[in-house]
This record gives C-alpha cells, structure tokens and sequence, in this order.
C-alpha cells in the first residue's frame, strides 16, 4: 500500500529532541500502538494521538479510525450546500430550492445510514478483530498497560477492560 508523505507526521523525540518522519500513525488521531521507539537515542516514547484499540469502547474507535473519512465527507458536503445555495440566491428559483432541500434530507439520511451499515461492518470485520488481538498483545505487558491508559484513559465497555473484570482480581 503506498503512503503519502504528507499524511503522516514528522515525530519530534522528547527525550533527545531529534526529529524523525513517522511513518507509523497518521496524522490527527488514529488506531494503533502508541509507543515510538527513537532511532537515535532508542527511548520509548508515548504518541498522545495514537489511541490502544483494546481500551476503547468500540464506537469511538470507529470514530477515530474513521475521523478523516467522514469529516471529508461532511466538508465536501458543505461545500456543494454552498454552492447550490448561492446559484438558488442568484436565480431566486423556488422550485430549485424546494428540489435541493429534498435532495440535501435525501443525501443527509443516505450518510446516516452508510455510516450505520459501515461501521457494523467494520466492527465484525478481520480486521478490527486484528487490531484488538494486537493491542491486548502489546497490553499483556502490564507495565506498558499502566503507561498507556495513564495517557489516554480506558474506557468501560472496551475489551480490555472487560478482560480485567474477567479475571476478577477479587475488584468489583
Ligand atoms: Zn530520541
């Protein structure tokens, strides 16, 4: 898969201040393991953007993975609502504009539901399934777990924190 440039981030080491191009997490907020090791000076360091799939509640991990995607969407929309509002102004066609606000309730219904049948299907998916056997992989390691959900927090209805409850460490 080819990966531009521009969309990922240029990663600035905490410890040792070198700057590095980071291929491994986009830009903005993205799904995955947040921990960037330094190829200079080799410490671990804990990227605040890139959220530990296991400890979110699937919902927002659809969100944030799919962040992008639909504020493109939306902005993209936005846009074409600009500009067929402003040829509405101009001509003053009332037929136009009843036929565009049908059209806009048609198109806004339509992104209700891809997103709907979208993330149903994300959520069953291969790979969301991944993702999750990953991330509690990489969360086996407790005192990373400790790390990570300091940064970034657990949410109650994820499978980790469902696991922990499993397990039942005599906590309620
Ligand atoms: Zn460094």
């Amino acid at each position: 898969m080819a990966k531009k440039m521009k969309d990922y981030q240029i990663f600035k080491c905490p410890f040792c201040g070198s700057e590095y191009f980071d291929d491994t997490a986009r830009k903005g907020k993205s799904i995955g393991n947040p921990s960037i090791k330094c190829p200079y000076c080799k410490q671990v360091a804990y990227r605040k953007n890139v959220y530990e799939p296991a400890l979110l509640d699937e919902n927002r991990h659809f969100d944030i993975r799919f962040s992008s995607l639909y504020s493109n969407f939306r902005t993209g929309m936005i846009c074409l609502y600009a500009v067929f509002l402003f040829f509405i102004l101009i001509t003053k066609d009332f037929a136009l504009a009843m036929s565009f606000i049908v059209a806009a309730a048609v198109i806004f219904a339509l992104y209700i539901i891809i997103r709907v049948v979208h993330k149903k299907n994300y959520l069953e998916s291969p790979e969301y399934e991944v993702e999750i056997t990953r991330s509690l992989t990489r969360l086996s390691d407790v005192n990373y777990a400790i790390r990570v959900i300091k940064n970034q927090g657990i949410d109650e209805t994820s499978v980790y924190y469902y696991q922990l409850h499993q397990n039942g460490n005599g906590e309620s």
